[in-house]
């Protein structure tokens, strides 16, 4: 890569395009592209080995127009100011898009995670979000983190006990952050759920007849070949969903480096075998390729990246291969390679609609921490009652009876997962037809990027609207 990636001027450049089709108030838009705040700390932590280490770390809080503020928290020796601001800015339009009423924020701590013991990932981790109750930037009505990359219910467990037990009597105090473990306050679906909901999104695109003839592909997923970029909790779960929606998994790449088999890899057989070699080269049936990255140039229905922003450039942008771009990761594409592959037709799922599936289920989430009671829970024996009378009835009127198993399904109350799931496919269904809605609306030159950052804009402009703040 030649030139140094600005991942926030990447992000402004998506919302100028979008912005400059809009008529809202030029000083309107300049005050939602900013980000609002911006903590950056250093603190000293203690190695196994009794050496001390200055460790670095971000929180930031790009819009407060509804609060709290949302967004993940990155381990990566990557992260930078930039990074951070970058991801709060795309949390703020993710939120306004799925329609999940918090602000943008994101965090990250210079970390390479593996190189560092569980013991003093959690003195990092620990420290970090007392970094963050000083200065007011973590609580269930400030600002609530969540998983991202390189974390887990594990660093949110640590982060809420250590929130908690700063807040004595606080009785929301579990819902300050989101990905928690079900047994610390967590919700059911949380850990698939950005996965499912990138499922989700590709499985609506790809409903679409006239789009598909487009591009030459026939509606749904079955038979769709898919190539995934990073098989973390993004890929993974969007990988295992799409492969269960019929579609095949023709490649994928890992830091390591990629293989591909025309006939199918197999999800589940891959982890398994990464995790018995330390790497997922060499699997049977598969051919490895020369590089990590080859793997975006595969010749396939749909490239799923799903590791890290700055993933296609203008540099092999030209060279991708795929009808079909799902943004499973935050800013695969820099704005050079979006505007190549748009010209090229290519349809582009962009991430801040594609990846919203983690939030949505997080504010699910947040919402059982407040209410205090699991989702489900006064409901479904009620439910299962109401749906055995009905069949009773059904059996009475008609003189046929249903088999046990027809009556266990028929008759089954909804969980927690189940309104889970349920919600988010709503949420990201809906939240498709929004964003192809308002691009269609903007003509031919617009893409689905435009219509979902449009969308966003006005959401926002709406809620400053009714603040009176721009009258
Ligand atoms: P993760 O740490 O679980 O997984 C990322 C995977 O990508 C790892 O397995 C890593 O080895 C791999 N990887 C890194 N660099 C790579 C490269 N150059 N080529 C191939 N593989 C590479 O992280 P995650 O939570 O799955 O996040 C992935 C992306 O999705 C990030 O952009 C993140 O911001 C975004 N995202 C995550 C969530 C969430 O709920 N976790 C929600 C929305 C968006």
């Amino acid at each position: 890569m030649s030139k140094k990636f600005k991942f926030f001027e990447q992000v402004n450049r998506s919302f100028d395009r979008a912005a400059a089709l809009t008529d809202h108030d030029p000083a309107m838009l300049s005050q939602i592209r900013e980000c609002n705040s911006v903590y950056h700390m250093s603190f000293p932590v203690k190695r196994d080995d009794g050496s001390i280490e200055a460790i670095h770390g971000w929180r930031a809080e790009h819009s407060h127009h509804k609060l709290p503020t949302k967004g993940g928290i990155r381990f990566s020796y990557l992260v930078t100011e930039d990074e951070v601001r970058a991801l709060a800015a795309l949390m703020t339009y993710k939120c306004a898009i799925a329609e999940v009423p918090f602000g943008g924020a994101k965090g990250g701590i210079k970390i390479t995670a593996h190189k560092y013991s569980v013991a003093e990932l959690e003195r990092i981790t620990r420290r970090y979000t007392f970094e963050l109750v000083k200065k007011n930037f973590i609580g269930p009505g400030v600002d609530v983190p969540a998983p991202d990359y390189g974390t887990g219910p594990r660093e949110m467990a640590w982060m809420a006990d250590t929130y908690t037990s700063l807040s004595a009597g606080e009785l929301n105090s579990l819902a300050c952050v989101t990905g928690k473990p079900v047994a610390q306050g967590g919700i059911r679906g949380r850990v698939e759920a950005t996965g499912r909901g990138v499922m989700f999104g590709i499985r609506e695109a790809c409903s679409v007849k006239s789009d598909m003839q487009s591009l030459g592909l026939s509606t749904g997923l079955d038979g769709k070949t898919v190539v995934i970029q990073g098989l973390g909790n993004v890929g993974y779960h969007a990988a295992k969903f799409l492969e269960e929606e019929g579609a095949k998994i023709i490649g994928v790449a890992e830091f390591e480096g990629a293989i591909h088999s025309a006939e199918g890899l197999g999800v589940e057989a891959i982890m398994a075998h990464r995790k018995a070699n330390d790497s997922l080269l060499d699997f049977p049936s598969a051919k490895n390729l020369e590089s990590s990255a080859a793997a975006l140039e595969l010749e396939c229905d749909i490239l799923v990246p799903a590791a890290l922003e700055n993933q296609i450039t203008e540099e092999n942008a030209p060279r991708v291969a795929a009808k079909i771009i799902a943004e499973a990761a935050n800013g695969p594409l820099s704005a050079d390679a979006d505007e190549i592959l748009a010209r090229r037709k290519v349809m582009i799922l962009p991430d801040t609609y594609l990846n919203a599936g983690g939030v949505t289920v997080s504010y699910f989430e947040w919402l059982k921490d407040l209410s205090h009671v699991r989702f489900g829970r006064m409901q479904k024996r009620f439910e299962e009652g109401a749906f055995r009378r009905l069949i009773g009835a059904l059996e009475a009127r008609t003189g046929q009876s249903f088999t046990d198993a027809e009556k266990s399904m028929l008759t089954r109350g909804a969980g927690e997962e189940d309104l889970v799931n349920s919600g988010l496919e709503e949420t990201m269904a809906n939240a498709f037809h929004q964003i192809r809605a308002t691009q269609k609306r903007y003509g031919d030159h617009a893409t689905l990027r435009d219509g979902a950052f449009i969308n966003a804009i006005d959401k926002i402009v709406l809620c400053y609207d009714h603040l009176g703040i721009f009258p």
